[in-house]
């Protein structure tokens, strides 16, 4: 694909992979437009905001291995949307706390977890409240139709799926029969995510936590991560076993489990308000990772965490090498 003319790109999902992807396509030269069915960017690595208090309710902090992904995370870090974080880890098994040894180096975005994604955004045509669900080929191009708008009026060249399998398994109708099925193999499990918001600073030995064997799987004070500001809040997320067992819960009922297995953890959060979030698609990938798909003859990619390794560094990557493979086209 020459980009002398300027090549028309649409690109559904506005989480990491699908930022990470439009905006090297935009440094190429190509027109991109981001479509999205949430009210703002930055998918599931996400921040909660209330009256006075934030929590990051879904990726609680990424790592950094790959050199590329390095390098656009010192660039994030110059500009201060992104910082180590520093917390004081346990871990919880076999019945007993122990301080964790690990000395993985931990990143966080500032101030909250969408940051990354509202920063990567800004220079990017973002049409947000538009949940993609038709996928419509004309000629060599793409036609796209969304519940809130219908037919939208615009032809693109060429078409990148940024979103979980399941979602994208939705709209596959029109693709080869091997992308279907492939999406269809994935299984995403869920993720019940508790945020509890204290007047005061409540009694825990450690900032975060990763619970082994129990209903929960990580316990994490946000304050302990920079720049957060507003009342005191903690982020609990059930295991995903726990949570995909439990999936159909009535809110309140999962509440009250993972704050009784809180309580019996030692973060006793029965002076907090609680809010509830159900992920239904939190984790989950392909094994081995194909890192994205590009279908050049069908003008189409596939990229996200699904396709490399479940996290957000993954997620990026994925994003970025499908950019890279569509420049050749
Ligand atoms: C509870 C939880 C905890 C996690 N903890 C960590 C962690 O600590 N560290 C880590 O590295 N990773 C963690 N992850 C995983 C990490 O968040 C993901 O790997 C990464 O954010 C995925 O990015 P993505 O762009 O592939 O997908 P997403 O972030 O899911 O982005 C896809 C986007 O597409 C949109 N979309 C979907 N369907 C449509 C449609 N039909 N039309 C328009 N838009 C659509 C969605 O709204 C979403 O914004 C966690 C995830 C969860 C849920």
């Amino acid at each position: 694909m020459k980009t002398t003319v300027k090549k028309r790109v649409a690109i559904i999902g506005a989480g990491i992979a699908g930022l990470s992807c439009a905006t090297h396509l935009q440094a190429m030269g190509f027109e991109v437009e981001v479509f999205e069915k949430s009210r703002g960017p930055s998918g599931r690595m996400s921040t909660r905001e209330g009256d006075g208090w934030t929590a990051d309710h879904g990726a609680q902090y990424f790592t950094a291995r790959d050199p590329l992904f390095k390098h656009e995370l010192s660039s994030w870090i110059d500009k201060g949307v992104a910082a180590r974080w520093n917390p004081k880890i346990g871990v919880f098994e076999e019945g007993r706390w122990r301080a964790s040894s690990s000395n993985e180096s931990r990143y966080v975005a500032n101030p909250g977890m969408n940051m990354i994604g509202k920063y990567l955004a800004r220079t990017l045509t973002l049409h947000l409240n538009q949940t993609i669900d038709q996928l419509v080929p004309i000629n060599n191009q793409w036609q796209l139709s969304s519940k809130e708008s219908g037919l939208i009026n615009s032809l693109f060249d060429y078409l990148v799926l940024a979103i979980p399998a399941p979602q994208a398994a939705v709209l596959a109708q029109v693709l080869p029969n091997e992308i279907q099925a492939l999406c269809n193999s994935v299984t995403m499990d869920g993720c019940w995510t508790v945020m509890a918001r204290f007047s005061e600073k409540p009694t825990f030995p450690f900032d975060a936590a990763f619970v082994n064997g129990e209903t929960i799987s990580w316990i994490c004070r946000n304050q302990s991560k920079p720049y957060r500001i507003g009342q005191e809040s903690w982020t609990i997320h059930a295991s995903a076993k726990w949570s995909q067992d439990n999936i159909e819960l009535a809110p309140q009922d999962a509440s009250a489990q993972l704050l009784a297995c809180a309580k019996k953890l030692g973060l006793d959060c029965s002076v907090a308000e609680i809010a509830i979030h159900r992920w239904r698609y939190a984790s989950g990938f392909v094994n081995p990772s194909p890192e994205f798909i590009s279908l050049p003859n069908f003008n189409l990619g596939l990229c996200g965490d699904w396709l490399n390794g479940g996290r957000v560094e993954g997620a990026w990557l994925s994003g970025q090498k499908l950019a890279i493979e569509i420049e050749k086209i």
